[in-house]
């Protein structure tokens, strides 16, 4: 093989099935080399990871190829819509570091679809049905049997266009009427049994108000909209492959019934979804748990929205990063969350800045160390990135330590403090504990040790070794704060997919577990909202934005321990 034609062979490899397609039509010069994309929300929830996966694709595949993608609010059913949504989803896809062309509507498209739905009735293509929604699914038949036609179905144009106008100016009950395309009630595709693509709702619009009644259906309106707006290429999901001849059929009547005799049509290409173990990623189900309070909000950082994945401490390009490595195929999977911690982790480990937490504290008390002396240790920020500089502990006669960092009757394996045993404290020195106190309920309440001058960091006497380093602050130069310690939302792998129970049933119920009286270096007095930390030896945090001057918050975005190292290297 020649050097350039290996490597043709070698970018047709890492582009995905889609960029494929899209470089084939480039060198066919089709729609004059035009790409075009969207993003087609229903604005009503919040964007989640999954909705990321398809931002990704659209907007990535026009800025790779120098198309356009434009965010189109799938605005078709004003009873479970809202600005709230909008808005938020505005925000998630520039966080992600996009940008649209244009925004557009659905509902802008409501007086052109009007208008294509009375020429189909004018054809003899479209039909008014009275009858009830049951009676309607009865007659659809079943895959293997052939549907039955409505009494309606051969209704005068006359009255079908005389009803259609009185479904749109409210003169008709919700669920009396419906307008269906007249296709084939013995297709083998279901979409083809005559198709509702009309039905009316009485529920104000949030952009178009009481002005129609009568909405479009989401198949009669998204290939329109599509070729209304010159889209090329318009990509989904899996579960839309059997609406496909559907989306060409109404596009090739519409170019018919228009004379439109040019050589452009919008076509869709379906990828895998995303889904993710031990959470939900329905916008219904998320609903369901913020409207229940069985999270705060639809950015819980337990949730897996774009949202939550923000306040919980996810950057963009933890998100981007596993994208890329889950990547866009034609077969449904169901992806391990641990690939999207260990994405945030790998992030976050070039990132963050090394601060010391103590989450439960315990007193340490250096017998030997003056007690109005303080000494300003150097802490390497990142030892992964050295630019990001160091910065000033305090350390001081009385500190502390992690309560799970001392023990009484320590196993040999206990490589932290216990009696007569010796550690270093991070950036400082080696100590040796000399006695504790116990409360009358026998906890520990206070620990005593000595320190050895000459092995502070850096020093020649600092390379002795000891067996373990344990993280610490100033008992005087530290902060009150409260950590919150996040868990997988779920407690089962796939809680959508359970038969026997509900998926509220399955919430793990130490998802969230607060620690209201930690401390935290002070350094953390300069944290600004969502900024990433790394708290040694524990895990990465950030600032929730709920957090004031005097009352630090944390969120746990991710332990330090990588499951997913562990399962890959198996
Ligand atoms: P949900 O099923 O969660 O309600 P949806 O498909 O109704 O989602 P839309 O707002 O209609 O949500 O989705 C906008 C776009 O995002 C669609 O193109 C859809 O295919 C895509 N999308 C939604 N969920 C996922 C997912 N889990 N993985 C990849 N793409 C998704
Ligand atoms: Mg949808």
């Amino acid at each position: 093989m020649s050097v350039e034609n290996r490597s043709i062979e070698e970018n047709k490899k890492s582009l995905n099935f889609i960029e494929a397609i899209v470089e084939d039509d480039l060198s066919e010069n089709r729609n004059d080399r035009k790409i075009q994309t969207r993003f087609p929300p229903e604005p009503n929830g919040y964007l989640h990871i999954g909705h990321a996966k398809a931002i990704c694709m659209d907007f990535g595949l026009a800025k790779k190829y120098g198309g356009t993608c434009n965010l189109r609010f799938d605005d078709t059913n004003p009873t479970k819509e809202d600005v709230e949504y909008v808005d938020s989803i505005m925000e998630d896809i520039r966080w992600l570091g996009y940008d649209w062309n244009n925004v557009y509507y659905a509902s802008d498209y409501f007086r052109q679809l009007w208008d294509f739905a009375v020429l189909l009735i004018k054809a003899g293509k479209a039909y008014i049905d009275e009858q009830s929604a049951e009676e309607i699914a009865q007659q659809k038949g079943t895959p293997t049997q052939a549907g039955t036609d409505s009494p309606f179905r051969n209704r005068p144009v006359e009255e079908s266009l005389d009803l259609f106008q009185k479904m749109n100016r409210g003169e008709l009950e919700e669920g009396t009427a419906v307008l269906r395309a007249k296709i084939d009630m013995t297709s083998s595709n279901m979409h083809f049994r005559d198709p509702i693509i009309y039905r009316i709702i009485k529920h104000p619009h949030h952009r178009t108000g009481t002005a129609w009644k009568a909405y479009p259906m989401y198949d009669f309106a998204h290939g329109q909209s599509d070729y209304f707006e010159g889209v090329t290429h318009s990509l989904c999901t899996l579960e839309f492959v059997p609406h496909r001849p559907l989306y060409d059929f109404f596009i090739d009547e519409l170019k018919c019934l228009t004379s439109d005799n040019s050589d452009y049509r919008p076509h869709q290409y379906e990828f895998n979804r995303l889904n993710l173990t031990y959470t939900v990623m329905s916008k219904r189900k998320l609903l369901q748990l913020v409207s229940e309070n069985l999270v705060n909000g639809w950015d819980d950082p337990r949730m897996p929205t774009i949202s939550g994945l923000r306040r919980r401490g996810y950057t963009p390009q933890s998100i981007h990063n596993f994208i890329d490595k889950i990547g866009y195929t034609k077969f449904e999977a169901l992806n391990d969350i641990a690939l999207l911690e260990h994405a945030v982790r790998e992030d976050l480990n070039m990132k963050a800045k090394r601060v010391s937490a103590v989450i439960d504290p315990v007193k340490l008390i250096i017998t030997n160390y003056p007690e109005e002396q303080v000494e300003m240790m150097e802490a390497v920020n990142n030892p992964e990135n050295e630019m990001m500089g160091t910065h000033q502990i305090a350390f001081t006669r009385e500190l502390y330590i992690e309560k799970d960092d001392f023990m009484e009757d320590a196993p040999n394996k206990f490589f932290r403090l216990a009696p007569d045993r010796e550690v270093r404290l991070k950036n400082a020195y080696i100590i040796k504990c000399t006695r504790f106190k116990k409360d009358t309920a026998g906890n520990v309440v206070e620990i005593y040790a000595e320190y050895d001058p000459q092995t502070k960091s850096g020093m020649p006497e600092s390379n002795r070794k000891v067996k373990g380093t344990l993280h610490w602050v100033s008992a005087k130069h530290s902060l009150p704060a409260e950590i919150r310690l996040y868990d997988r939302l779920f407690s089962v792998e796939n809680p959508g997919d359970e038969k026997e129970k509900d998926f509220r049933e399955l919430l793990n119920p130490d998802s969230l577990i607060i620690k209201a009286s930690a401390q935290v270096e002070k350094e953390l007095v300069h944290a600004k909202p969502l900024e990433n930390f790394q708290f040694q030896r524990i895990g990465y945090f950030n600032l929730d934005p709920d957090s004031v001057t005097d009352r630090l918050i944390f969120n746990r975005t991710v332990s330090l321990k990588d499951s997913w190292s562990k399962i890959k290297n198996k």
